[in-house]
């Protein structure tokens, strides 16, 4: 048994679907999340059982609400769709046809989905925009399968990921939180075509990095299709997924008897104290942001945690990167009102916190 399995112990893996894989490159910097999924560990469970339970999933109602947009997108062979898609990409219009890769039956998808792309990327057959495609990607070992909503190929040789939400652009504007969760997944599909493109031996860069958003408009159904660039979070995706294949620095620090074991009792629950887990869990180095609030299902735990050590991480990342190397609010506040010397490397963040505090001062007198 690796070190990784050992770390997991008897519970099978948890497969990555593309939504987990998105939220890898949300939290680059966490060694925490970085080993429990290298290692497959179910984090929902865990967080369950730790006395956290994550807050989100979503409700039923905006379960509905999503699977009757993308029906409507998708409705008469993508007829929508490739309205749009003809303005936006300028696909000719007596050049587009549509497969429906799913017709083909589950077990097959992924090597239709193959010989698909393949054909496509020779110049042959006659599909434009695929439906319900099946990728692969390697994720520390494990294989994911991931499913895109669509595939649109452009007839001068590009590929274009289609995704498609539910949540809406109001006069041009949609919710950056969402717009940013929504480029993050894109960008792991984008990353797995590209692959496959590789594996056949065609140029990955036919996959471009453009990918198209699809959301309602104005509150309406009316569909409306954007351009989103997706390079930025390609690049920390890629990052991140090589930091998961080469774990063992991270592994090297850990005390040899660790592990996230969930084994059950007789009637299907966790047997394992809860102190016992939580101090395993502890043992890993996160690195807590309010961001992860909305990506992580560990994050009421870690920032419990965060909050009893006085982190400077519950701040956001943007006061933590502000702030260097001080790690704790009381620090920080310390430094502020001087009763704390700076150590070296501190000087310049004392001397703005110090111009903060005298700031703040003069504000309230
Ligand atoms: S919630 Fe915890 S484990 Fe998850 S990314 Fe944030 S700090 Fe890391």
């Amino acid at each position: 048994m690796n070190r990784l399995d050992a770390l997991r112990g008897t519970t099978p893996p948890k497969p990555h679907d593309a939504r987990a894989i998105a939220a890898l490159a949300a939290n680059p910097g966490c060694s925490r999340r970085a080993l429990m999924d290298g290692a497959g560990i179910d984090k929902e469970a865990l967080a369950r059982h730790l006395g956290h339970p994550a807050p989100f999933g979503q409700s039923p109602f905006a379960i509905t609400r999503g699977n009757a947009f993308e029906a409507l997108v998708k409705a008469d062979g993508c007829a929508e769709l490739i309205r749009m898609l003809r303005e936006l990409l300028g696909l000719p219009i007596d050049e587009v046809a549509y497969h429906d890769v799913e017709n083909v039956g589950a077990h097959l998808r992924h090597t239709h989905t193959r010989a698909l792309i393949d054909r496509a990327a020779r110049g042959e057959g006659t599909g434009t925009v695929y439906d319900h495609p099946l990728f692969t990607l390697a994720i520390a070992g494990h294989t994911a399968y991931l499913e895109p909503d669509v595939v649109a190929f452009q007839l001068g040789g590009r590929f274009h990921i289609v995704e498609i939400k539910s949540f809406a652009v109001v006069d041009g504007q949609a919710d950056p939180a969402a717009v940013a969760a929504a480029a993050r997944q894109a960008a792991v599909y984008v990353l797995a075509l590209r692959t496959l493109l590789e594996e056949l031996g065609h140029d990955p860069l036919r996959v471009a990095h453009d990918v198209v958003l699809v959301c309602p408009e104005n509150f309406a159904n009316r569909p409306v299709a954007t351009l989103v660039d997706v390079r930025r979070q390609l690049a920390v995706l890629r990052r991140q997924l090589a930091r998961m294949t080469s774990l063992d620095r991270l592994l090297a620090a850990l005390p040899e008897d660790v592990t996230f074991d969930l084994e059950p009792d007789d009637d299907g629950r966790p047997a394992r104290p809860v102190a016992e887990l939580a101090d395993a869990v502890r043992a890993t180095e996160a690195r807590y942001a309010p961001e992860c609030l909305s990506t992580c299902d560990l994050c009421f735990f870690c920032r419990d945690e965060a909050r009893q050590e006085g982190a400077s991480d519950l701040l956001g990342r943007d006061v933590r990167d502000a702030l260097g190397g001080v790690a704790s609010v009381r620090e920080a506040l310390a430094l502020a009102d001087g009763s704390r010397a700076p150590e070296r490397g501190q000087e310049e963040i004392a001397r703005l916190l110090r111009g903060a505090e005298r700031l703040r001062r003069e504000c309230l007198a």
